[in-house]
């Protein structure tokens, strides 16, 4: 595999490159080949200072794709330069909704193999080397390209590097014509949902509180919301009480849900179950409340608190409105 030529899949959200296209930017930087994005919306240029300032020289602009998925589109343009010869040796995709897309049709696309599910990345020689976090994150798969077959694609997620500017001046935006693609660019969104956040987002936050089935009720959440609030923190959850239909899927910390990495990490009657821990462990500091002395997430805790959420909770909180 040669590394000389990295492509990321640039995403943005509100006119920013997003944190996980900041990191894979990171990534490839390292590796000290061409680092070239790849993006598509109605202002492309608008974010060719940002990925310029973590290292991309170039820019590659699939266009403004109006009301279509970017998944068949942005995939048929990779492709269309894959063929002609002037695709990468590496593209580095962010497991994200449109990530995904982009990535499995690419790869059927150009009938190459994917990487998917990657919790880390290291160059061992001329190839590189992918980690998969498996069993619940009790277990850790190594993986890697066994042919040559360009690009390799490496489906990375979130949290996976620390996002760090290299400096460098803005990238060059140039076209990416798109491919073929067929009757698959007829799907159309006709209507964007988008959540109300009064807060910093759960997997970008600086300090997470989230609750679990030991809060005992659904209106007890609201305990762990205020404390968010006040901490200017982002509330999340366990998957029991995403299950339970207390809050949105969108709260849940875990396997199956987001991966977090904030200072502080506050966990309030939750178990510590191993799903719940892989999206959480590498917090910098985690504060456990739970009644159980025996429960698993005190493993993982720097400060553990034994009490009852209902009684720890406002404490904290009468504590909190009482120094501001
Ligand atoms: C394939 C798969 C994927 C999964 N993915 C995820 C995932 O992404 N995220 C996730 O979170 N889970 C996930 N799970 C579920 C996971 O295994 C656990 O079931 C879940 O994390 C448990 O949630 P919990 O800790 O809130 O509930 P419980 O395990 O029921 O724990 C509740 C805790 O609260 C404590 N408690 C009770 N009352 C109080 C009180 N008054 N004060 C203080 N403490 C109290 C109890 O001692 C207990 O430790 C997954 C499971 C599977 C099989």
């Amino acid at each position: 595999m040669s590394l000389s030529k990295i492509w990321v899949l640039a995403e943005s959200q509100d006119g920013k490159p997003t944190s996980t296209t900041l990191e894979l930017l990171t990534f490839a930087k390292s590796l000290g080949g061409t680092l070239e994005a790849v993006a598509w919306g109605e202002d492309v240029a608008s974010i060719a200072g940002e990925i310029g300032n973590y290292g991309a020289t170039t820019l590659y602009n699939v266009g403004d794709l109006g009301d279509s998925l970017p998944g068949a589109p942005v995939a048929s343009a990779i492709a269309k330069a894959v063929s002609e010869g002037s695709g990468p040796d590496v593209l580095l995709i962010g497991t994200t909704y449109e990530g995904r897309d982009v990535a499995g049709r690419l790869s059927v696309k150009i009938d190459a193999p994917i990487i998917t599910n990657v919790t880390g990345l290291e160059v061992s020689g001329d190839s590189l080397v992918a980690s998969h976090s498996i069993f619940g994150g009790t277990q850790i798969a190594k993986s890697r390209f066994t042919s040559d077959k360009s690009p390799a694609i490496f489906v990375v997620r979130s949290k996976t590097f620390a996002p760090e500017a290299s400096g460098g001046s803005p990238a060059n935006v140039a076209s990416l014509p798109l491919g073929d693609i067929g009757a698959t660019g007829a799907a159309k969104v006709v209507a964007k949902h988008v959540e109300e956040l009064t807060g910093p987002k759960l997997d970008e936050a600086d300090i997470v509180v989230s609750g679990g089935r030991g809060l005992g009720e659904k209106d007890n959440y609201s305990l762990v919301e205020e404390l968010a609030k006040l901490l200017h923190g982002a509330p999340g959850a366990s998957r029991a009480i995403v299950d339970a239909g207390w809050v949105p899927y969108s709260y849940q910390v875990g396997q199956t849900g987001k991966t977090v990495k904030p200072t502080v990490y506050l966990a309030c009657g939750i178990s510590g179950a191993t799903q719940h821990l892989v999206g959480m462990k590498n917090a910098k500091n985690i504060i456990a409340i739970n009644k159980d002395a025996e429960a698993p997430i005190f493993s993982v805790a720097d400060l553990g608190i034994v009490g009852d959420v209902h009684k720890v909770l406002p404490k904290l909180i009468e504590a909190l409105k009482a120094r501001s």
